[in-house]
């Protein structure tokens, strides 16, 4: 490794850390991890460093990263050039952000995430929404149908934590074959409410998570599955782990030691670890777990098992009838109610989850895109490299190199 440019990286990257972790007295949903120096963020809060002191300082670090030329080193040294520069850039428009400058919802997208989500047309999900016509029974709208319908595979309080546990334990297992996870790797399992989210990863360092589920809302069997292998493995827990054994750890790139949630390394996050669950269980394979473990676990009946797959298939593509949804609302074109409508007319959430979900919107805006767009965005980046559904022991290679890169999103296209 060319020791100057590593050296003239790791001068930027203590300062940029630092830079965060102050950005993060301003914003509480900014730090989702930091396991560097403790010493870093008492000075942070001691500090409280003003926004524009913050801005000034994060654009001469970009300042000195334009002035580098990375091109012609190893593709992994390069990497770690453009992905500073990316988080500085979006660090500075967050900030701008928390001193009251108004982003449309792709402006926003493009500032933090370093992309350009796509966008549907209301008909785009009209049809889809239609196709589920024959697979849900009953009388009423789709939307009411499909609620009824999901409402009977609600896994009831009693069962969730061995229904979760059985989840995760399964994830792992399918993980660990592909995966070298750290010895220590560890993670706590946590029921919380009051949240506007239905599960989430603190990730605290070693090797080790707090993965916590909101119970607030009735739980649907296949949140069993989604959460286990998007939060736990090989989801976000195991992106952590695998960024700072390699990187923290190996190479002392303490840039992989905080995590700024609005920022490009987001949709990386959120994109593989959606599309970590295929990766798991590639074709059917997940409906077949699901049949003969979780649905006796959650005393359900398994003839329904193939049915709920498919509807719950046809339900996924409605994704982006959310983000759709959110760019209405936060540009000010729809109210929050006429947003909640919408999430209930083509995402088919329950109305009290679509009114969840417009909290969500809230507090993390166009952060909604990386879920979906990145799952896309990901899926796409792998099979291009020859990891498809076909070819298991390849796709896993490639998520793998995915996850322990430093590769931003526009890299994926
Ligand atoms: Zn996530």
């Amino acid at each position: 490794m060319p020791e100057h440019l590593n050296k003239e990286l790791n001068s930027i990257a203590e300062p940029y850390v630092k830079l965060v972790l102050a950005v993060g007295q301003h914003d509480a949903d900014y730090v989702d991890a930091y396991y560097g120096p403790k010493e870093w963020s008492e000075e942070a809060t001691a500090e409280k460093k003003p926004l524009s002191i913050i801005k000034e300082v994060a654009l001469l670090l970009k300042t000195r990263l334009d002035n580098i030329d990375s091109s012609r080193n190893k593709e992994i040294l390069h990497l770690r050039h453009q992905y500073l520069q990316k988080q500085i850039s979006s660090l500075v428009s967050r900030v701008e952000a928390l001193n009251g400058k108004k982003l449309s919802f792709d402006e926003e997208a493009k500032a933090y995430y370093d992309v350009e989500p796509p966008y549907f047309p209301e008909d785009h999900f009209k049809i889809l929404v239609s196709e589920l016509d024959s697979l849900v029974p009953g009388s009423g709208s789709i939307p009411e149908r499909v609620e009824t319908y999901r409402r009977r595979f609600t896994i009831t309080p009693d069962k969730i934590d061995k229904v979760f546990s059985a989840a995760i334990y399964e994830c792992r297992q399918r993980t660990k074959k592909y995966i070298e996870l750290p010895k220590n790797e560890t993670f706590r399992l946590e029921y919380v409410h009051n949240k506007s989210w239905s599960g989430y990863n603190w990730y605290k360092g070693n090797n080790e998570s707090l993965i916590q589920i909101n119970t607030d809302l009735p739980i649907f069997l296949e949140r069993a599955i989604d959460l286990a292998a998007h939060e736990g493995y090989p989801g976000h827990h195991v992106y952590n782990c695998l960024l700072e054994t390699a990187f923290a750890r190996e190479f002392g790139w303490i840039e992989f030691t905080v995590y700024p949630l609005f920022s490009s390394q987001s949709l990386i996050a959120e994109g593989t670890a959606n599309f970590g669950i295929e990766v798991a269980f590639p074709g059917k394979e997940r409906m077949e777990f699901e049949r003969s473990i979780l649905f006796p676990l959650a005393g359900l009946d398994i003839n329904e098992a193939e049915n709920y797959s498919k509807v719950q298939k046809l339900a996924e593509k409605l994704s982006y009838a959310g983000n759709e949804s959110a760019r209405r609302y936060l540009n000010g074109e729809i109210s929050r109610d006429e947003a909640a409508q919408w999430l209930v007319d083509y995402a088919l959430l329950s109305p009290e989850r679509a009114q969840q979900r417009t909290r969500f919107f809230d507090q993390y805006r166009s952060y909604v895109i990386n879920y979906n767009f990145g799952l896309d965005l990901v899926r796409q980046y792998i099979e291009r490299r020859g990891g498809t559904a076909d070819k298991p022991g390849k796709r896993w290679e490639e998520f793998t190199k995915l996850i322990s890169s430093p590769r931003l999103p526009s890299g994926l296209q």
